[in-house]
């Protein structure tokens, strides 16, 4: 059997692709991306996944969860609300990062499947649809990306990763209708399609709680800055592993490191220009 092309994505066509601010643009029409994380028990991955969508693209960032007085203390230019109903218009939603299980939590996830947008799952997100299995995806209107760590792909497939991580990431995307990015040292990245892509921009040091969390809010802004899902996932994969190099040049790396790093990574490296 043929292994898998397996493309290496190039910082220039990243930073090609990396939406950037027009004369004619507002707020709205940069995109609005809306963040549905946290809970009572996981307070911070609201705040971390609200900080990876604020330096993406998007010209608004809406967060909705337990995490919103929080959220509304730490960072005055996001719009905050207990609950995704309630939330108004976004572009694409992320959900899931330190979401819980619980019934609220379930229904939140169920709340931003059902919307006609893009949505990232990841985390929480991604133990609940383990359980309500992952084959109703295909039905969503819109653009699926799941972001899951070997243990959160083993629940969500059904079966470990493996030696081959290639083929399973691309068994898993094509019986989901879903982009899956495998996270790991090489993050794997494959299409509905069939396309396998490899990130090796990250480091060792992102090993630490809370950088997932910080990946998949500028996913979700790059989403709703109306990036297609498989360029959105590569160019979130590739800047994320940029920012936790650059931060550990000056020393040990927290996610919150990672997530201060975004904005002068994405000058350095010319996806701002
Ligand atoms: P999470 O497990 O959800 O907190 O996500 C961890 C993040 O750190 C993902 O983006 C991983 O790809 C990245 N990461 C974890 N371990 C490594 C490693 N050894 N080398 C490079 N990146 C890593
Ligand atoms: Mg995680």
């Amino acid at each position: 059997r043929d292994e898998p092309a397996l493309w290496v994505p190039d910082l220039e066509d990243v930073a090609a692709w990396w939406p950037q601010p027009r004369p004619g643009d507002d707020k709205y029409t940069r995109g609005v991306v809306g963040v549905a994380t946290g809970s009572a028990t996981y307070p911070g991955a609201a705040l971390l996944s609200t900080a990876g969508a604020l330096p993406g693209p998007a010209g608004m960032v809406r967060y909705a969860g337990a995490g919103f007085e929080a959220v509304r203390n730490r960072y005055p230019s996001v719009i905050p609300t207990a609950c995704v109903a309630d939330a108004g218009r976004v572009q694409a939603w992320t959900c899931g990062s330190g979401l819980g299980t619980d019934e609220r939590a379930a229904g939140e996830l169920r709340a931003v499947l059902a919307a006609e947008v893009p949505v990232c799952v990841d985390a929480d997100g991604l133990t609940l649809l383990a359980e309500w299995g992952v084959d109703a995806l295909r039905e969503r209107p819109a653009a699926t990306v799941l972001t899951p760590h070997d243990r959160e792909f083993a629940r969500l497939a059904g079966e470990e990763p493996g030696a081959d991580r290639v083929t399973a990431t691309l068994r898993l995307a094509a019986r989901t209708g879903a982009v899956v990015l495998l996270k790991g040292d090489r993050t794997i990245i494959g299409t509905p399609d069939g396309r396998a892509y490899v990130n090796l921009t990250g480091t060792p040091a992102l090993a630490t709680a809370g950088t997932g969390d910080v990946l998949a809010g500028l996913l979700g802004s790059l989403l709703a800055a109306g990036l297609p899902a498989d360029r959105a996932t590569i160019a979130a994969a590739y800047a994320h592993g940029l920012a936790g190099r650059y931060a550990a040049e000056s020393g040990p790396v927290t996610s919150v490191d990672v997530a201060d790093a975004l904005r002068p990574t994405l000058a350095r490296a010319g996806m701002w220009r």
